[in-house]
């Protein structure tokens, strides 16, 4: 049997493909994302150092086999170097000639947490002296060595970087010394003994001068790095498995440090914070890889390049080009330039904001390099959330900037409205987060991948040193998370645990806010304000494709007469304020108006007590008619603000309890006035008390409401019922086009409907021939009750449209109380996995959903043309609303803040169901 093979060099990568079956998806899990890059790349004729790749199924082989190498695997890598001499005509530990590598890590999905790059690796005290002998060039040699025993000592061996740092700070103080580049030969030899010294003392043995030995090393500690505990929890909040395991790219050295015509950068293809098309990054003559990412010298600004460097800027520039075709995607690369050639060491798919994820989406369909059902995918319900979140009310700031509480200007990384304490390290930050419920802002110099849970737990991140492409900006953007970098004024004394400005102190604990859409910070809280859909044009214009997708015809394969179309998105609104956002933020419909809302308003509630109170049913109706014209006017102002879209107005629904005062505040009073002897109106109070004391229920949620009271008291929805014609009248009247649906709440059996539904039919009728007027309208129910969902093949024969009011019915179907089981055993219920996530959050598909489907396909078998949505929360959650599709809604109704979400969840579970393809929708 021929042996596994463990090992690929970059010109492989056909034969890698081939292997697994020509899937670029399988190439990445093998080679990870880094190596399928530098592998891909080299395929393509860009220049990548030559190269190989250990492959992740080595890694998981290693972890497997107790930290130990797999059979054959490092022979494989030993032959993969030696041809990678062949390519470069170097060799690996020749004094004379010889080839210096790189170890990466490089995941399926790119982790920073992960172990980082050694730089350098077969430099030794023999090949030193060999490259100085060739290049004469001593300083750039002991340079370069001691970045390996440094970068060795501490991701290989472990040892704290202080260690390194305060050696060569003392170093550098005693001779008076600021910057590295001020450093010489003679020094840089001095700091190489050192750092040697360093790791003999920490590690206990000699920094490794076999080259051989040092691959070997630094190939398992990488291995090892995949079950470090920054990347576990990397992985945990990106939601990455665990078990797809590292690969290692051992790549040949270039290097950017040999003077001012090298140099090293990193770009991303498109601007990662904007979307928009140019070029952003910085670069860094004569330095090192890590210099530019780790943000510790200033870096310039990519354009730049071609004042400096202006061939090789030209032909980055073809290669960013050739690389996003290739790709259809944006990239983040890395480069280097030695003596002027350049050299790519990375492509990936670029993190981003998810504002620019919309523009750089909208923007590659309109080019024609990805197509509109691409541009939908690309972009999740949550990113759309997060357009939607506050930022600073630009007047807020003009009165900030007034007040004196401008503080600092940075690089505005990750846009977005962080107001917080602030705290100066990762530990600290994520107790106060999590643990005591700060808003925080996280305040350093940098960041390290060790600093990645204090970013999450923040509202906002600053810091003081770094471009756009720094660890801090990289990890913000892609959690979203607005900040700050390089706010380069700011004087930050972790000892202290403060930062000032010109005499501005900021100490721990105190407020600042973070405007990561303009980069600047204010002392103090300043307030935020939600932002406006309309300016975003490009989401705009990605919802009205979605809208698109799932207004496309047998999208949806159904049985016989159901919707073909994908869902609507219809909003839960009380008022016509609340209609008219629905509207703009794109909702064709109104699928519940509470009317009861209507009821607690401060001129109303005492007639809907009077109401309540009344003795007999002509009393009742004299207050009922006193509150007729309130609930009229309500309703032409949500039919004048749905002109042409269906209004689904739902009956009232609570007891009525909830309109009088609570008895024990009652007994309370009536008892403190007996006391005092008060006689003013205390017979009043009393008979009150006497009627909230018979209206007391044991349980209400299950007691006198919905449609039981409207049977009890039907007065009541008969004014409801008139009021709502008479309003569709008089707007039909002035030119509005209304479709209202009257909803009876809480319906168990049909013979309830059959009871109550004709009298409110006879009112509708009554009202348009006293108006003279006639339009569309529906009586229809809510399922809520699971016995309404069982029964709804008869239920369909009365009601004509279901709404599921899934708060009610996932409550009934498991028996929860919401209130009760949040409150008390919820949360235990989902930690234990008992439930797999909160059902009044997140539908539960295999119970209340099952009922639901039951409903759909029962009602459907009467009235085939039912119209079915749902008006609970979950109308608004993704995951929900994908089932609603799969069920056979017409559509689903939701909070119009969320409706922007529903609409591109609704497009996605179109595409993803539909057996249409997604090419094939194309543009109309
Ligand atoms: P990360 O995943 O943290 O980006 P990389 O493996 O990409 O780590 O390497 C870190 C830095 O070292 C990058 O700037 C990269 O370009 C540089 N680098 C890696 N390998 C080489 C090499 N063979 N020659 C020159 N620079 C390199
Ligand atoms: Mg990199
Ligand atoms: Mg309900």
């Amino acid at each position: 049997m021929a042996e596994k093979k463990w090992v690929y060099l970059f010109n492989e990568i056909d034969e890698v493909q081939k292997t697994v079956g020509g899937d670029w998806d399988k190439v990445r899990s093998l080679l990870g994302g880094k190596g399928a890059g530098l592998a891909d790349m080299t395929r393509a004729n860009v220049p990548v150092p030559p190269g190989f790749t250990v492959t992740t199924e080595a890694c998981n082989a290693y972890l497997a086999e107790g930290e130990q190498f797999p059979p054959g695997m490092w022979d494989q890598e030993l032959v993969a170097l030696k041809k990678v001499e062949t390519l470069t005509g170097k060799n690996f530990g020749d004094p004379n000639n010889p080839l210096f590598v790189s170890c990466r890590s490089g995941a399926k999905f790119s982790m920073p947490g992960m172990m980082d790059t050694v730089l350098n690796i077969g430099l030794n005290d023999e090949t030193a002296a060999g490259m100085i002998q060739k290049m004469g060039d001593s300083r750039f040699v002991y340079d370069s060595y001691r970045r390996l025993v440094e970068m060795f000592g501490s991701v290989v061996l472990g040892i704290p970087d202080e260690a390194f740092e305060e050696p060569l700070a003392d170093y550098k103080k005693n001779r008076g010394l600021k910057l590295d580049t001020e450093m010489t030969a003679d020094d840089w030899k001095t700091i190489t003994e050192e750092f040697k010294t360093v790791v003999r003392r920490e590690a206990g043995f000699d920094f490794p001068q076999d080259p051989y030995e040092q691959l070997r090393l630094a190939t398992e500690a990488v291995f090892k790095s995949w079950n470090g505990k920054r990347a576990v929890d990397y992985r945990n909040a990106a939601g990455i498995a665990h078990d797809l395991g590292t690969a290692v790219n051992i790549v040949t050295m270039v290097f950017g440090n040999l003077g001012t015509d090298s140099g090293t950068g990193v770009a991303f293809t498109r601007d990662p914070a904007t979307g928009e098309n140019i070029l952003y990054g910085d670069y860094l003559l004569n330095a090192q890889g890590e210099d530019v990412v780790a943000g510790i010298r200033n870096t310039e600004k990519i354009q730049n390049l071609n004042n400096d460097l202006p061939v090789a800027y030209q032909e980055f520039l073809d290669i960013c080009d050739k690389l996003e075709l290739h790709y259809r995607d944006m990239q983040d690369v890395e480069f280097t330039i030695e003596n002027g050639k350049l050299w790519m060491l990375q492509t990936r798919t670029g993190k981003r904001t998810a504002k620019a994820s919309v523009k750089i989406a909208v923007d590659m369909a309109n080019e024609g390099l990805i197509s509109r059902s691409e541009a939908i995918l690309r972009i999740t319900p949550e990113q759309v959330d997060t357009l939607l979140h506050p930022q600073f009310d630009t007047k807020a700031i003009d009165i900030a900037k007034k007040e004196g509480r401008y503080y600092a200007k940075g690089v505005n990384a990750s846009p977005g409205a962080a107001v917080g304490r602030v705290y100066f390290d990762a530990d600290t930050s994520e107790r106060k987060a999590k643990e005591e419920h700060q808003d925080v802002i996280m305040v350093r110099p940098f960041t390290k991948p060790d600093d990645v849970h204090g970013m999450l737990a923040a509202k906002g991140i600053l810091t003081s040193e770094g471009g756009a492409t720094s660890h801090a900006a990289v990890v913000a953007r892609q959690f979203g998370v607005p900040c700050v970098v390089g706010a380069s004024e700011i004087r930050i004394d972790l000892e202290k645990l403060e930062m000032e400005v010109g005499g501005k102190v900021v100490k721990e604990g105190e407020w600042i806010s973070v405007d990561g859409t303009s980069g600047l910070v204010f002392l103090g809280q300043t307030p935020t304000v939600a932002p406006s859909l309309e300016e975003q044009t490009d989401l705009l214009t990605l919802l009205k494709w979605a809208d698109d997708i799932c207004a496309t015809l047998g999208i949806r394969k159904t049985y016989p007469g159901w919707p073909t179309k994908g869902l609507q998105v219809w909003a839960n609104a009380d008022y016509p304020k609340d209609a008219r956002r629905a509207r703009s933020y794109g909702a064709v419909g109104i699928g519940l108006c509470r009317t009861e809302h209507m009821f607690f308003e401060q001129e109303r509630l005492p007639i809907v007590q009077k109401m309540i109170l009344a003795e007999t049913s002509d009393q009742r109706i004299a207050a009922l008619d006193e509150l007729l014209p309130y609930q009229r006017l309500d309703f032409e102002g949500l039919f004048e603000a749905m002109d042409g879209y269906p209004v689904i107005i739902r009956l009232i629904d609570p007891p009525l309890h909830e309109f009088l005062p609570s008895e024990e505040s009652l007994l309370e009073e009536v008892i403190t006035m007996r006391v005092k002897g008060e006689k003013v109106g205390l017979a009043k109070k009393e008979k009150l008390l006497a009627s909230v004391k018979s209206l007391h229920e044991s349980n209400p949620m299950l007691g006198l409401r919905g449609v039981r009271l409207s049977i009890y008291m039907p007065e009541i929805v008969e004014m409801q019922v008139r009021a709502i014609f008479e309003a569709a009248a008089d707007q039909t009247l002035k030119g509005v086009v209304v479709k209202p649906e009257v909803m009876i709440p809480l319906t168990g059996t049909v013979k309830e409907l059959n009871w109550i539904q004709p009298r409110l039919e006879r009112i509708a009728k009554q009202v348009m021939q006293e108006k003279e007027v006639t339009f569309e309208y529906k009586f229809g129910t809510m399922v809520e009750i699971p016995r309404a969902a069982i029964t709804a093949e008869e239920i369909a024969e009365v009601a004509e449209f279901f709404s599921f009011g899934t708060n009610d019915l996932t409550q009934m179907t498991f028996g929860y109380s919401r209130d009760d089981a949040e409150r008390n055993f919820l949360i235990k219920y989902v930690e234990e996995g008992i439930l797999p996530k909160n059902p009044f959050q997140t539908l539960d598909v295999e119970g209340v959903g099952r009922l639901m489907k039951m409903a759909v396909e029962e009602g459907r078998k009467t009235r085939v043309n039912l119209e079915v949505g749902i008006c609970g929360e979950h109308g608004g959650d993704p995951a929900s609303i994908e089932f609603c599709h799969l069920i056979g809604n017409n559509y689903v109704s939701c909070s119009p803040f969320r409706v922007p979400i529903a609409r591109l969840a609704a497009a996605h579970s179109a595409l993803k169901y539909s057996e249409m393809g997604v090419q094939v929708l194309e543009d109309k």
